[in-house]
């Protein structure tokens, strides 16, 4: 595009650089000349790069790992030979993606994502079924995708095609398919976004945070469901404590607590570090009275209504609460059993003389209190990818009153959790042939 010269050319404006009144003649051409770059940087963002598949170059590692035979895993010990990488420039978009040798990053010490934490993870797996000759699947990953797209928005990270990226990361499956343990092991999978420069010069990005370019890259490590040490579905579960905690909160009315991003977690480290000090694993978060989440994953409780009548509950979305891909599996699940309880969608380990209500609503901590104390507190836990469902049997209370507990069950689980968690990873796990959760990776 040409920029009109004005009479007394000024200093060229570089870009992203505050500008300079020096005099009426130069601002009114500076002006000019700063607005005509700013339409062109706009035609430059709808024309940038999508993220493209297609485009995919691999270099092999050297080396092709092996599981370890006694399948115990040191969560986040155990990474994939490779991992994917895409760069994203602001002048030109998504360059070619790349699946590379695992290994370090470098980065520049004025990395924005160092300094202000605009970055943002997700978390899913990739499970194996015990059939030979059967594909890794992943459980619902346009659930991820649309969700990593929020959390970029929110911070403004660049957009991406969901499917583009579900594409890659199947890619990056089957390259280290021998890294996926059978089950109920499988393989976690981070997609990450931080924003960093990898040139100290990049030029200014449509983002008001300071020069930079932003990177995808995933890895996957073997990881186990967190509790169970058993390879069947019936695995043992250890419950855990959870200190109900007023005095730290982990999210807030307007704050950023509904997205996966980067800066949510380690404020959560000393709150989390004093309940362990106490001898409870994690914080039960609550909000202006009002429970939360357990520690990071989403909590669901079992409450005794009357005879026979039962109401599972977890906190309502109201901004505060992470949507999570498990928690929305959790409650389908639980309410196509309690809509027709004698089919397909029946979940075994429940009683079929209950009747079951399902609810998304506020949970007053007071609620828990009183229906712990009357005995009404059947069962609690949490949910999430990594675990896939962590039952609690003690709640800790900061005024120093006695704990709450829920009844202990053999194998850790109530039915309502051993019910849920023995139809999920039956899905998960490719039993239910054709699932619409599932999804075949090569
Ligand atoms: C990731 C996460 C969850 C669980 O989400 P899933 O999609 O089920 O894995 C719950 N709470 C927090 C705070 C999380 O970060």
């Amino acid at each position: 595009m040409s920029i009109p010269t004005p009479p007394s050319a000024p200093t060229p404006v570089t870009p992203g650089v505050e500008l300079q009144i020096v005099g009426p003649t130069d601002l009114g051409a500076k002006i000019v000349k700063h607005l005509a770059e700013k339409h062109v940087g706009e035609q430059e963002e709808e024309t940038l790069r999508p993220l493209d598949a297609s485009k995919l170059t691999i270099t092999r590692s050297a080396k092709t790992s092996k599981l370890p035979e006694d399948l115990k895993f040191v969560w986040g010990a155990t990474f994939t030979d490779h991992m994917l990488i895409i760069h994203h420039s602001p002048t030109e978009g998504w360059l070619d993606p790349q699946i590379v040798p695992y290994g370090p990053l470098q980065l520049d010490p004025a990395s924005a994502c160092l300094h202000y934490a605009p970055a943002l993870f997700e978390g899913m797996k990739a499970y194996r079924t015990d059939k030979p000759d059967s594909k890794p699947l992943l459980f619902r990953p346009d659930m991820n995708m649309a969700r990593m797209k929020r959390s970029a928005a929110r911070v403004r990270l660049p957009d991406f095609d969901g499917d583009e990226l579900i594409k890659l990361i199947k890619k990056l499956i089957e390259v280290d398919q021998h890294m996926i343990p059978p089950p109920p092991h499988a393989l976690y999978i981070r997609p990450t976004i931080p924003f960093f420069p990898t040139k100290p010069a990049a030029p200014a990005p449509a983002l008001p945070i300071p020069n930079g370019e932003s990177i995808a890259y995933t890895n996957g490590s073997s990881a186990e469901p967190s509790s169970s040490d058993e390879i069947t579905y019936s695995a043992q579960f250890s419950p855990i404590a959870l200190l109900a905690t007023t005095s730290a909160t982990r999210s807030w009315p307007g704050g950023v607590g509904e997205f996966k991003l980067a800066g949510n977690y380690a404020p959560c480290f000393a709150p989390q570090q004093k309940a362990l000090a106490k001898g409870y694993q994690q914080n039960l978060w609550c909000l202006e009275g009002r429970i939360s989440e357990a520690g990071q994953m989403n909590m669901f409780c079992v409450l005794k209504k009357g005879e026979g009548e039962v109401e599972v509950t977890t906190p309502r979305l109201d901004g505060t609460i992470l949507p999570g891909v498990t928690r929305d599996s959790v409650l389908a699940l639980l309410r196509a059993h309690a809509a027709n309880s004698s089919g397909s969608d029946k979940l075994e380990a429940i009683p079929s003389d209950w009747k079951l209500t399902v609810s998304e609503r506020d949970i007053e901590l007071s609620e828990l209190v009183t229906e712990a104390r009357a005995g009404n507190l059947l069962e609690v836990f949490g949910t999430g990818t990594a675990a896939i469902l962590c039952p609690v049997n003690r709640i800790g209370l900061e005024d120093g009153s006695p704990d709450l507990t829920t009844p202990s069950f053999s194998g850790g689980l109530g039915p309502v959790a051993r019910g849920v968690y023995e139809k999920i990873s039956s899905i998960q796990q490719g039993d239910v042939p054709g699932h619409q959760w599932t999804v075949e990776c090569l």
